[in-house]
C-alpha cells in the first residue's frame, strides 16, 4: 500500500507557500538591488560583487545555499551578506503567515504579493531614495486584475472592489502630489518624489479611496514623528560637529515618505475601517 495519492495534510498549503515565499524573497533580493540602478531583473545571471564568480543555479536556492555555502562565495570565499537569506527568510514567512491566517485563498495571494511589493519599495526608498516602476507598475495593474477576479471568485476582503481600486488609485496619487506641492512651497525645496505618488496609486488602488487618505495621514503623521525626533537632530548635530562655533546651518536631509508610506498602507489594510469607526463614532456622530 501507498499513501502516494492521499489527499494532502494539513501541513501541505502552509509548506508550498513557505517556499514559494522563499523563492519571491530571491527575486526580490535581485529586484532592490537592480532595479535602483536601472538594470535588468532578468539577465545577466547573479554574480559574486566581489570577484565576478557567475553564481550556478545550485548555489542560489533560497536559504539552503547560504547555509551550504557556509556563508562564503564558492570562488573568491569571500562572506555573502546575511541580508539575502534574511530577506528571502521574511518574505516566506510573510507568504506562510498570509495563507496561515486566510488559507488557500484569493484574498492570502492578493496580501502576500501587496506585502512583498511594499516590503520591496521600503527598502529601495531607504537605501537609494527611488520607488522603482517595476513595483509600482506591477502592483497597480495585479490589484485591479485581482480585484475583478474577487469578483469572480466571489471572495470577500478588506480589498477595494474594481471601481473603489480605481477611484483610490486617482486618490491616493492626488492627495499625496497635492502634499507634497504644499510641503515644497511651505520648505522651499522638493518634498516629495513622484515615486511617492506613484506608491499612493497602488496603495489606493488596494484600500480605495477613503482609505487612501488614510494612509497618506498616518504616513505623514509617522514621517514627521521620525524627522522631527531622530533625523533633525541628528542632522544638527552632525552639522554642529562640523563648525565648531555651532552655527552650522544644517541641510534639511531627503525624508525617503515611502518608507513610512509603505507600513501605513499595511496598518490600514488591517485596521483601517475599524479606525475610521472610531473616529465617526467619537467625533463626527456625537
Ligand atoms: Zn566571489
Amino acid at each position: 500500500m501507498t499513501d502516494a495519492f492521499a489527499p494532502p495534510g494539513a501541513w501541505y498549503f502552509p509548506m508550498i507557500a513557505f517556499l514559494f515565499g522563499a523563492c519571491i524573497g530571491s527575486f526580490l533580493n535581485v529586484c532592490v538591488s537592480r532595479w535602483p540602478h536601472d538594470q535588468s531583473v532578468v539577465k545577466p545571471r547573479s554574480r559574486c560583487p566581489k570577484c565576478g564568480h557567475e553564481i550556478p543555479w545550485y548555489e542560489n536556492i533560497p536559504l539552503v545555499s547560504w547555509v551550504a555555502l557556509r556563508a562564503r562565495c564558492s570562488g573568491c570565499k569571500n562572506p555573502i551578506s546575511p541580508i539575502y537569506p534574511l530577506l528571502e527568510l521574511v518574505v516566506a514567512l510573510g507568504w506562510l503567515g498570509a495563507e496561515l491566517h486566510y488559507g488557500a485563498t484569493l484574498t492570502a495571494f492578493r496580501v502576500a504579493v501587496l506585502g512583498t511589493i511594499l516590503l520591496g519599495i521600503m527598502i529601495t526608498d531607504a537605501t537609494h531614495y527611488v520607488i522603482p516602476d517595476g513595483f509600482t507598475v506591477f502592483g497597480l495593474i495585479w490589484i485591479i486584475l485581482t480585484a475583478f477576479a474577487a469578483i469572480f471568485l466571489n471572495s470577500d476582503s478588506a480589498f477595494a472592489g474594481p471601481y473603489d481600486a480605481m477611484m483610490g488609485a486617482l486618490t491616493g496619487a492626488g492627495a499625496i502630489a497635492i502634499a507634497g506641492w504644499l510641503g515644497e512651497a511651505a520648505l522651499k525645496r522638493e518634498a516629495m518624489g513622484f515615486g511617492d505618488v506613484t506608491l499612493m496609486a497602488v496603495v489606493g488602488a488596494a484600500l480605495g479611496p477613503q482609505r487612501a487618505l488614510l494612509t497618506v495621514f498616518m504616513g505623514a503623521a509617522l514621517g514627521v514623528v521620525v524627522f522631527l525626533g531622530i533625523v533633525l537632530p541628528a542632522n544638527r548635530m552632525r552639522a554642529r560637529a562640523r563648525r565648531p562655533d555651532g552655527t552650522g546651518v544644517a541641510t534639511l536631509p531627503l525624508v525617503p515618505f515611502g518608507v513610512f508610506l509603505a507600513p501605513g498602507a499595511i496598518i490600514v489594510l488591517f485596521y483601517g475601517d475599524t479606525l475610521i469607526h472610531w473616529y465617526f463614532t467619537r467625533f463626527i456622530a456625537s
